[in-house]
């Protein structure tokens, strides 16, 4: 599930969390002004991700967070780090992210 919907003859806008409209493609600004916004959400897999909007064509993508920053975010909160993202481990740190 994505917010995000490309469209190439609308104007991009932001009407974020309920809908982004994106123009189709990137341009060459997006390699400078993509910024993260909002809170980190739950994909499909149940891996978390961002979306990222170009802050100069409004053009957005959904940007999955990688392995070291997960690891990041939970030992930030004291939990973990010594597990590793062995086996499914992974799994139930995303879950105690979301749970608060
Ligand atoms: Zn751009």
């Amino acid at each position: 599930m994505t917010i995000v919907r490309y469209d190439p003859t609308g104007q991009p806008n932001n009407r974020y969390p309920r809908e982004i409209i994106s123009p189709p493609s990137p341009s060459v600004c997006c390699r400078r002004e993509m910024r993260r916004m909002g809170k980190m959400k739950r994909g499909e897999g149940g891996w978390p991700y961002f979306y990222k909007r170009c802050q100069v064509c409004g053009y957005t993508v959904r940007e999955f967070v990688g392995y070291t920053e997960l690891a990041q975010h939970v030992s930030k909160r004291g939990r973990g780090r010594r597990e590793g993202l062995r086996g499914g481990a992974w799994r139930t740190w995303i879950d105690g992210i979301f749970a608060e």
